[in-house]
């Protein structure tokens, strides 16, 4: 971290500066300029806000050098994590995964036949939500513990790690008895108390970035995951709100090799919410492979027009296989199996 402070700043206050870095275990060096001084702080620097050491106003400019994270940081931990979900591996060189499944979970039968169509057209996990974020409280809010129990007769019947979403610390029991990857939703992605829980969990997590939040917000949250000891992490790129109205979010693809580059963690794209229309999600889940990432989250549904939640972005099991067979070549393409 590099601070520099304002013309004129006493000695007094320099020393009292240096004083409260070294007292933080920070070696600091001063610069003396004509005008300005500047101090380098070395060491473990995460701990240290840049608008708090702005409080003081003989402070002029504060610069962050090193990440704020660091469990997550690619520096620390150069080679790429792989993550195993009863035997799926995700991550690195492991064939690109493939979470496919209903927005909601619908009873037993339906679930059961969508898996089936699921695993026949390529998927390698079955998701679906059975607690829902739903905007409108009006609006279908998930069948809870019947509709988990649903899922788990499903991967009883076809083998597939089941992928739902958690949104409640009350129900962590449950998750991390039937629950083979926690789903944290996009709208989650800064509950710190929920991310602190999870972090105690034995399960692997599926963080979603946020809906409006930068990507190193979203890396922070992994931490806050990582930070409690579970080091499972699997980054989610959904989709990102932008003064775009023809789709229902941007897909930041470019968020795939950023990721990449500053962290070790899987990364998943979700096409679905990202666009919210089944047109545009074969050629954004090709081009999420094209660009790198580690597996995808497609919604499919056999009736998409009496889907319980996202019936329009939810890909028929036709479509979806499809889909899946020419991610395919493109993974081909770039050196991955899928
Ligand atoms: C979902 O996956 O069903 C979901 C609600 O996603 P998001 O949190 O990305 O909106
Ligand atoms: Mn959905």
């Amino acid at each position: 971290m590099i601070i520099s402070t304002k013309k004129g700043t006493p000695q007094v206050e320099l020393d009292r500066i240096i004083d409260n870095f070294e007292k933080q275990g920070l070696s600091v060096t001063l610069i003396r300029g004509e005008d300005y001084n500047v101090f380098g702080l070395v060491g473990d620097t995460t701990k240290i806000a840049e608008k708090d050491v702005l409080a003081n106003p003989w402070v002029d400019n504060v610069t962050r050098v090193s990440a704020p994270y660091k469990r997550a940081n690619r520096l620390f931990h150069p080679e790429d994590t792989v993550i195993d979900v009863r035997g799926v591996q995700v991550g690195a060189a492991a064939p690109v995964t493939v979470m496919a499944g209903p927005c909601s979970i619908e009873g037993a039968e339906h679930t059961m036949r969508m898996a089936q169509l699921v695993k026949a057209g390529g998927a390698t996990m079955l998701r679906g939500g059975a607690y829902k974020p739903r905007t409108s409280p009006y609006s279908f809010q998930g069948l809870g513990t019947e509709g988990i129990l649903d899922m788990v007769r499903a991967r009883e019947a076809t083998g597939l790690p089941i992928v739902s979403e958690l949104m409640d610390e009350a129900h962590i029991d449950e998750f991390e008895e039937y629950v083979d990857v926690v789903q944290i939703g996009a709208r989650n992605m800064q509950n710190f108390q929920l991310l602190k829980a999870v972090g105690k969990m034995h399960k692997p997590v599926l963080l979603k970035r946020g809906l409006a939040n930068t990507i190193e917000e979203w890396i922070m949250s992994a931490e806050y995951i990582m930070a409690g000891g579970n080091e499972q992490v699997l980054l989610c790129e959904r989709g990102i709100r932008t003064f775009e109205k023809y789709t229902r979010n941007t897909l930041d693809l470019s968020a795939i090799p950023v990721v990449k580059e500053k962290t070790h963690l899987p990364v998943i794209v979700d096409p679905s919410h990202a666009t919210g229309n089944y047109k545009y999600v074969q050629s954004m889940a090709m081009a999420a492979v094209a660009a790198g990432a580690d597996g995808l989250e497609i919604e499919v549904h056999d009736n998409p027009q009496c889907a319980w939640s996202d019936g329009a972005q939810c890909l028929k099991p036709d479509l979806f296989a499809e889909t899946i067979e020419k991610c395919r070549l493109i993974a081909h393409a770039v050196g991955r199996e899928m």
